[in-house]
C-alpha cells in the first residue's frame, strides 16, 4: 500500500514536471498587460501573442504580476482574437475640432490597447518614398511620415472610414483630410492640392480622397501622413511595412512606450529669440547648458541667432 502511494506520487510529479518543461519554453513570456473582455481577460505577452484567461485564481496571480511560469499549463490553450472583436467603441459621429479628443494627452494612452486590423482593408496612402520619418526633428516633434509625390497624384484612404474633416487648415496642414476608422484610429492627410471628399462621407480603403500638393507649411509636394489614437500620434511604422505596402500584423498593440513623446511634449518649452539675445544668455535664463540647446535645436555654438527664431529650451 505504501509502495503504491509512492508510485502514484512519482507518476504525478513526473507528469507535472513534463508539463512544466514542455510548456515552459513556449510560454515563459512576460506579461505586458491585461485587457478585460467579456467574461475573460486577454493577457498580452511580450512576444506579441496573447491568451484568454477566466480562471479567478490565475487572474489574481497575474494581477500581482508574478512570473507567468507558475501557471504555464493553464495558459497553454492559446486562442486568437475574433475578427468581430472591436475593443474600441467610442463616439462615431463627426466632431468639428481638428483633434476630436481635446488634443495631445498622455493620460489617455497610459494603458495598453489591442486594436484588431483587417489586413484586407489597407492601402498605402501613396506608394512613394518616405522622405521624413516620425520623431524629433530639429527640436520639434514630427508626428507623421512624409511621402514624396508629384503635384496632382491621387492620395488614398488607408482604411475604410468616415471623413471627419476635409478643409483648409491655416495652422500648417494646408488642405487636410481626417478620416476616422472603425478600428479607433484616425488618419490625417496633409498638404493636399485638392480635396476630393467631403465631411461625413464614407470612404473605402484605397479610394482617392485628395490630390497630392504642397499647401500649408510645405516646401515641395509631399504627403504628410499622421496616424493618431485618441489624438495622440504614434509611428505608423509600428504597424505598416511601408516599403512592402502592407500591414505587419492583424493586431496593433499600443503600449504606453509608443507615446512617450506626448509625455515629453507636455514638458517641452520654446523661446523666441529677441534682439540682443545670445546662446549664453538664453542658457542662463532657462538653466540649460549651451550644448543641450545646440543638440535640441540641431545648431552649433557658432550659429548666428536670428530675431524671431524659435528655440527649444526644454
Ligand atoms: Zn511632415
Amino acid at each position: 500500500m505504501h509502495k503504491l502511494f509512492n508510485m502514484t506520487r512519482l507518476l504525478k510529479y513526473t507528469i507535472l514536471s513534463f508539463l512544466i518543461l514542455s510548456f515552459g519554453n513556449i510560454f515563459s513570456q512576460n506579461i505586458i498587460d491585461t485587457i478585460p473582455y467579456k467574461e475573460f481577460e486577454i493577457i498580452l505577452l511580450d512576444n506579441q501573442t496573447w491568451c484568454y484567461v477566466n480562471n479567478d485564481s490565475v487572474l489574481e496571480l497575474i494581477h500581482k504580476r508574478d512570473s507567468i511560469k507558475h501557471y504555464n499549463y493553464i495558459l497553454s490553450e492559446k486562442t486568437y482574437l475574433p475578427d468581430s472583436l472591436v475593443l474600441f467603441v467610442d463616439e462615431w459621429d463627426s466632431i468639428p475640432q481638428l483633434y476630436g479628443y481635446g488634443g495631445l494627452n498622455y493620460a489617455l494612452v497610459q494603458d495598453t490597447f489591442a486594436i484588431p486590423l483587417d489586413t484586407n482593408d489597407f492601402t498605402l496612402p501613396f506608394d512613394g518614398k518616405v522622405i521624413s520619418e516620425f520623431g524629433w526633428r530639429w527640436g520639434r516633434m514630427h508626428h507623421a511620415l512624409d511621402i514624396q509625390l508629384q503635384l496632382g497624384e491621387p492620395v488614398k484612404a488607408a482604411f475604410s472610414g468616415k471623413v471627419r474633416r476635409a478643409f483648409y487648415n491655416t495652422g500648417g496642414y494646408g488642405n487636410l483630410v481626417i478620416i476616422r476608422h472603425k478600428n479607433g484610429i484616425e488618419t490625417y492627410y496633409a498638404h493636399l492640392s485638392k480635396l476630393l471628399v467631403s465631411e461625413g462621407q464614407w470612404v473605402e480603403s484605397g479610394e482617392a480622397i485628395g490630390l497630392g500638393g504642397s499647401t500649408g507649411y510645405s516646401f515641395a509636394p509631399h504627403l504628410h501622413w499622421e496616424v493618431r489614437f485618441k489624438d495622440n500620434s504614434f509611428n505608423p511604422r509600428i504597424f505598416v511595412d511601408y516599403e512592402n505596402g502592407k500591414l505587419k500584423s492583424d493586431t496593433l498593440i499600443l503600449v504606453p512606450e509608443l507615446f512617450y513623446h506626448i509625455k515629453e511634449l507636455s514638458q517641452t518649452q520654446y523661446y523666441t529669440v529677441k534682439q540682443g539675445d545670445s546662446l549664453w544668455g538664453i542658457s542662463r535664463r532657462f538653466g540649460i547648458s549651451i550644448s543641450a540647446i545646440c543638440s535640441l535645436n540641431n545648431i552649433t555654438e557658432n550659429t548666428v541667432l536670428k530675431i524671431g527664431q524659435t528655440l527649444r529650451v526644454r
